[in-house]
């Protein structure tokens, strides 16, 4: 793919990196940079950082680092051209049209084509919604007390239940019937005719984080199976990889510092019609580790409801497990009464459920007193040890670990050193204390190399003029020298710098870290502070290697005098008389 390069550099010059980066997690300003619990690796406390002026991010704890390119590709799963896209559109930049793979256009159209007609379809559904044949929908809807407002925001709408409703409507409008059926919204039938999928149900929008309709979700109104129909998995819609309201209340979530976590369509629009907002749902499945990656981007305090019955605690089980392994604060929310959150806030309104929301235990707390129990028998207790046990040998993190032994030792009255030592006792020696240790950080890299690495990144209109003045054949470090040949190949190509590729590409992640970090730490230079800094820092280069070669002659001197070899010892007197009036002329 092409994309004319002064494009590139406008785009990026129309987004910044912070707002962009906040739309999938939340930062704090920490000095001069922003700060945020990374989303491409887990973590409690936050190393990932944004710096506003050098529009670049780094995870000081994962090593991922780039501009807001790189970021959109990693965050959101994007090629390069789908990333440009995505931002040329968002910051009105009009590109001119791009020839890509061929493979890769077809996909991308696919995918457009599908989310399109989605679209078309949801307006249908809503415009089905407001005719007479959605009067029974309307009615359904009011009986809930949902307002008009939610049912626009949320473009619930309603399908007939006469086969052909969409299929119809697919078909006179011209959209092709082959896409609604990789959509997931009509299905084959015989000699080439189709069907509705969604039949005599109100319909739910499915959206993605970007707000694009990836997918459908339908309740039957009359009698009949199953209650809740969704749409199949399609190249937009891959289940247990949606949290269905994540876009609109992610907004919210940030504000309240927490998600909520419920289960169906109806109870996220119940609460949301109630006016609470933070809640996402999971649509029916589990809550799969892709849910919590989703959100973890937004908070890691969240609290998920649970049914009281005893397919709820299965539930509450794994989902105690995977908050733990990724490191969520997870509080259990179970309504009295057997009641859902709709029926609950219908009854009892807001106020109530906030109240409840705020009293929600830890998960990990009523894991313990309901799942363990309080056993009173040696028998009880010995089982509940086992069932401990097994548990806690899923928590990956040591410190989470611990902190579960301690609290089941607290509440069951186990004495903790015996748990420990159970714990422990198949763990291979070391793993005990401490966790991983980190590598050693400490190579030997050059400062004045790495300075003008990070120079010509940050300020690629020096690029140039280090290969003009050859200033590369002064580098003693390889490994540098080879990261700034690489840096001036791709500009010359490319016509810009992508920090986040070029970095990405070089496998020695302190390096990498070293050069993000001082990028993050230094200050912004106009253009004579440029100069000055840029010529400091090749002087100091050339003088190191003088130094060097000096070092050198020195050496081989000596051996000449040893030797008295006469010849070279001129030769090598000769060279040395060079190299000192070079360094002079340096000052
Ligand atoms: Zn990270």
């Amino acid at each position: 793919m092409y994309v004319d390069k002064s494009k590139i550099e406008e785009i990026k010059n129309r987004v910044d990196i912070v707002d962009l980066v906040s739309e999938y997690l939340t930062l704090k300003k920490a000095g001069r940079n922003f700060t945020g619990l990374c989303p491409f690796h887990q973590e409690k406390t936050p190393s990932f950082s944004v710096n506003r002026d050098k529009q670049i991010f780094y995870c000081f704890g994962c090593g991922e680092g780039g501009n807001v390119i790189t970021f959109l590709m990693k965050i959101a799963d994007k090629t390069f051209p789908e990333a440009i896209e995505y931002l040329a559109e968002k910051t009105g930049v009009v590109l001119p049209p791009m020839s890509s793979g061929k493979e890769g256009r077809q996909k991308d159209s696919l995918k457009d084509g599908i989310i399109n007609l989605n679209l078309k379809a949801a307006q249908q559904f809503s415009r089905n919604l407001a005719s007479p044949a959605g009067t029974a929908a309307r009615k359904y809807l009011q009986n809930r007390g949902i307002a008009e407002e939610i049912i626009k925001q949320f473009r619930l709408g309603y399908v007939p239940d006469t086969w052909r409703s969409l299929t119809d409507y697919i078909e006179n409008n011209g959209f092709s019937m082959k896409l609604a059926e990789q959509a997931g919204l009509v299905i084959a039938g015989k000699e080439g005719s189709f069907y509705d999928r969604f039949r005599g149900r109100l319909i739910f929008p499915i959206e993605n984080v970007f707000g694009e309709i990836v997918a459908f979700g339908g309740r039957i109104l009359e009698k009949g199976e199953p209650k809740y129909l969704n749409s199949p998995e399609s190249p937009v819609y891959i289940k247990g990889k949606n949290l269905y309201g994540l876009n609109k209340a992610k907004e919210e979530i940030r504000k309240r510092g927490f998600a909520l976590i419920v289960e169906g369509y109806f109870d996220l629009i119940s609460l949301w019609n109630a006016g609470i907002c933070n809640v996402v749902a999971t649509l029916g499945t589990a809550l799969t580790r892709e849910h919590i990656e989703l959100l973890r981007r937004y908070t890691v305090d969240v609290v998920a409801l649970f049914d009281p019955d005893e397919a709820g605690i299965k539930a509450l089980d794994r989902s105690l497990e995977l908050f733990l392994s990724t490191q969520m604060r997870a509080r259990a929310l179970i309504l009295p009464g057997g009641d859902d959150p709709d029926d609950y806030v219908r009854k009892f309104g807001k106020e109530k459920m906030e109240e409840l929301i705020s009293r929600s235990q830890p998960l990990s707390d009523y894991y313990i007193e309901n799942v363990l129990g309080r056993g009173k028998t040696f028998e009880d207790k010995r089982d509940m040890i086992k069932t401990a046990m097994e548990f806690i040998d899923k928590i990956s993190d040591k410190k989470e670990k611990d902190l579960f032994i301690k609290r089941i030792a607290e509440k069951t009255g186990i004495n903790e050193e015996l748990l420990i030592k159970e714990t422990y006792k198949n763990a291979p020696q070391g793993e005990q204390k401490g966790g991983k240790t980190k590598q050693p950080v400490n190579i030997n890299n050059d400062v004045v190399e790495l300075h003008l690495i990070q120079l010509m990144l940050e300020y690629p209109q020096k690029i140039i003029q280090v290969e003009n003045e050859n200033i590369l054949d002064y580098f003693l470090q390889p490994e540098l020298q080879n990261l700034a040949k690489k840096i001036i190949d791709a500009y010359k190509l490319l016509g810009f710098i992508d920090i986040g590729v070029i970095l990405s590409a070089n496998e020695n992640a302190s390096l990498r870290e070293r050069i993000f970090q001082s990028m993050m730490k230094a200050l912004p230079a106009d253009d004579t502070m440029l100069e000055k800094i840029f010529t400091d820092n090749v002087r100091q280069i050339k003088r190191k290697c003088y130094k060097e070669q000096h070092r050198q002659i020195k050496l081989k001197l000596s051996k000449a005098q040893e030797n008295g070899n006469e010849d070279l010892l001129n030769k090598l007197l000769y060279e040395k008389e060079n190299i000192l009036m070079k360094e002079k002329e340096l000052n």
